[in-house]
């Protein structure tokens, strides 16, 4: 228990921060200062250079020992940011820490005002509206609830692998759920990456097999996440595994099947090379695939289709591995953290038809081209046209779908890095001269602009202007069978035809179809593009909104393989959390006064967290406090009034708005001892 020194007669100290420049240059904070000192309950009042440093953090612990003071009220930056440094400082004072309350005059006046005088007048006001407030504050109490060990990871990308091996290794067991038939992500799709050109399978194969063998991980791919429930540290979630036709126990990806299948030519678009070339109705996605596991596809296999096939591959199979009658299997977990690390899909080209991508056979994706200079892709590595040809000269378009108010605004971080990594493969290949058409060059990173200067003396030739399109229209001989790229180019103020043979699009990158329903889902929040919202960018950039649940990769935003490593860091907080084996949960919860509750259940689903649930015995809501986050919404729409909001009382706000309002001042001071 707190003390609230003594009694509850308001001993306020209030402090103003100059925040160096940040606030002292408009509001003249000594002015602010002088003013709360005047006002009912304060007792000490002072400003400091740096509130949330270390000797500032001490004035108010000092204070709060030498003055006898029970009420804090600091005025300085965003709640967001140092509300729990000040809320710990007077905890550390003894305090109740939610005697506490901060006024934010840097983003709310500061930073939005530039006539000092006027500034200095709302700073007041906010101030006496809180030293108000902070009369009706009652001490709260946080409640632990204890973590459960184990970890759920969706999506096996690089960051979800990544993720699984650190936290596997620190010896918790982590489930890993990934919805292609392997994992990978984006990565495995790759022959080199930049900036070092190392190949991608020699970094990636030995970390999935790790993944597959780790005895602290249960791998789930062509799995999703059905369900969950809960509340930190106490998730239920339903995962559905969709059925292979095959036993993943007994398959030992020998292939023998696929061999034996009745179609002896592959037929049908092979996913993982993007439709560039086909397999066969039973197939295995790639050669270091993980597991290795093949998978039948219900649509194109004839059995499933017509019942007329005569099972050859059935009768192949040495370790009767294949069963066709397999349906999906539904698998209950309990976890106490989640990790999200769903990844990114690439902008559809189609939507700027002006490039020609679906209608001119030799424009591609830079995801194709990945495919067609990887040794293991469709054409083993060969860079050729549609028609077989080897490109005597390719045209390749940064910043398709990015940095684009009519596609989209941001800029994808990696596309200008893969543009130089793919010209210089597609050179090496082919011997082609190749054009990058560019708005400007991004790069960003260390050792980035050491690659770009690289490819500059290699003689790839660089023009910068946004291309206006792509056509097969031939308006001189030398443009004959080839691909016209028009272009403005901005250095020299001329527009330039150029003719080509291929065409490649750097295409941006996207959050994935399923974003806002995974957000749905896990209760996470997306930004305005629609990629996962951390909760700071600066200093949470993985925690979510929703306790427990972390992101990493780019779910979170576009990024490149080292900095997606990087934000796996996701795996630290979830291990944080799990030594821990409790949390604390934040006390500004709302309640139901079951008493004046009349049962309309109206507050059940406007709750953007579930917390709330209807008790049937009693005919009241209720809410789970693990699971509300204090948003207020029930508290608003209860028509009863029934639902009330530690440190949102109404008597608090009330008093906030009354010490906002200056002609109330005087009158309340009564009022003010009362409720005290
Ligand atoms: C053409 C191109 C070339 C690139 N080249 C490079 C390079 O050379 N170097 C470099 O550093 N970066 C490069 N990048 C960037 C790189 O691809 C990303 O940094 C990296 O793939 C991000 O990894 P991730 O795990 O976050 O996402 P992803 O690779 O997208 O992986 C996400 C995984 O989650 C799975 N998933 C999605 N939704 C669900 C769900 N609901 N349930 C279960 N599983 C789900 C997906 O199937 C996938 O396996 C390139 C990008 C592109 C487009």
């Amino acid at each position: 228990m707190y003390s609230t020194n003594g009694n509850n007669i308001p001993r306020i100290g209030f402090y103003i921060c100059h925040c160096g420049h940040n606030i002292a240059s408009i509001v003249d904070v000594v002015e602010v200062q002088k003013y709360a000192a005047t006002l009912p309950g304060v007792t000490v009042s002072r400003d400091y250079k740096y509130m949330c440093s270390d000797p500032g953090q001490e004035l108010i612990q000092q204070d709060i020992k030498e003055h006898n003071l029970n009420r804090i009220v600091v005025a300085s930056c965003s709640p967001l940011l140092h509300e729990h440094t000040f809320r710990l400082a007077a905890e550390k004072a003894g305090l109740n820490p939610y005697y506490f309350h901060m006024v934010n005059v840097r983003e709310n006046v500061s930073w939005v005002h530039d006539n000092k005088e006027q500034a200095t007048e709302k700073a007041k006001d906010l101030a006496r509206a809180a030293i108000k407030r902070v009369f009706f504050h009652k001490p709260l109490e946080k409640k632990t609830v204890q973590i459960k060990p184990d970890v759920l990871i969706v999506g096996g990308g690089i960051a979800g692998i990544h993720s699984a091996l650190t936290i596997a290794n620190a010896g918790k067991h982590v489930y890993l759920v990934e919805r292609e038939p392997t994992i990978g992500g984006h990565m495995a799709m790759f022959d080199k990456t930049f900036p070092t050109l190392d190949c991608a399978a020699c970094i990636l194969t030995p970390k999935m097999s790790a993944v597959k063998s780790h005895p602290n991980i249960t791998l789930w791919t062509y799995s999703e996440v059905e369900k969950i429930d809960g509340f930190v540290g106490n998730y239920k979630a339903t995962i559905k595994r969709k059925p292979r036709y095959v036993n993943e126990e007994l398959c030992v990806g020998c292939l023998d099947c696929i061999e034996a299948c009745i179609y002896k030519e592959a037929k049908y678009p092979d996913e993982f090379n993007l439709g560039l070339s086909k397999r066969k109705p039973i197939y295995i996605p790639f050669p270091q695939a993980t597991p290795q596991v093949v998978l039948f596809d219900p649509e194109t296999c004839i059995d499933f289709k017509s019942h007329r096939c005569k099972k050859t591959c059935i009768e192949a199979c040495e370790r009767n591995a294949i069963d066709l009658k397999q349906t999906a299997k539904f698998e209950e977990i309990e976890v106490g953290t989640v990790i999200i690390s769903t990844g990114f899909k690439t902008y559809d080209p189609k939507l700027s038809p002006q490039y020609g991508y679906g209608k001119l056979p030799n424009v591609y994706t830079s995801l194709e081209i990945e495919r067609l200079v990887n040794a293991s892709g469709p054409t083993a590595g060969e860079v050729v046209t549609r028609d077989g040809k080897k490109p005597e000269s390719v045209g390749i378009i940064h910043c398709v779908g990015s940095r684009d108010e009519k596609s989209n605004k941001w800029c994808s971080r990696v596309c200008c890095m893969y543009s130089l990594k793919l010209a210089h493969l597609i050179k090496e290949h082919t011997g082609a001269e190749v054009y990058n058409f560019y708005i400007d060059m991004r790069t960003p990173g260390k050792g980035y602009e050491e690659f770009y200067d690289k490819f500059m003396n290699e003689g790839v030739h660089f023009i910068r202007g946004r291309v206006a399109e792509v056509t097969d229209w031939a308006l001189v001989p030398e443009e004959e069978n080839k691909l016209t790229i028009r272009v403005e180019d901005t250095l020299i103020g001329v527009v330039r035809r150029i003719p080509v043979d291929m065409v490649v699009l750097s295409v941006g990158l996207e959050p994935r179809e399923d974003a806002s329903e995974i957000r749905r889902m896990f209760n996470i929040s997306c930004s305005s593009e629609g990629f996962f919202l951390e909760r700071h960018p600066k200093l949470a950039p993985v925690n979510t909104f929703t306790d427990g649940i972390f992101i990493a990769g780019a779910c979170q935003g576009p990024k490149d393989i080292p900095d997606t490593v990087a934000q796996a860091g996701a795996a630290a907080e979830a291990l944080s959390l799990i030594s821990a084996g409790k949390i604390e949960l934040e006390p500004n919860t709302a309640q139901v006064i079951e008493k004046y509750c009349s049962g309309c259940k109206s507050c059940i689903p406007l709750c953007p967290y579930t917390a709330i649930s209807f008790k049937e015995d009693i005919k009241k809501a209720y809410i789970n406090e693990a699971l509300c986050k204090g948003c207020g919404t029930c508290v608003a729409a209860c028509p009863s009034g029934s639902i009330t909001q530690n440190m949102f009382e109404d008597e608090q706000i009330f008093s906030e708005i009354e010490g906002l309002l200056k002609f109330a001042g005087i009158e309340l001071e009564e009022k003010e001892v009362e409720h005290a």
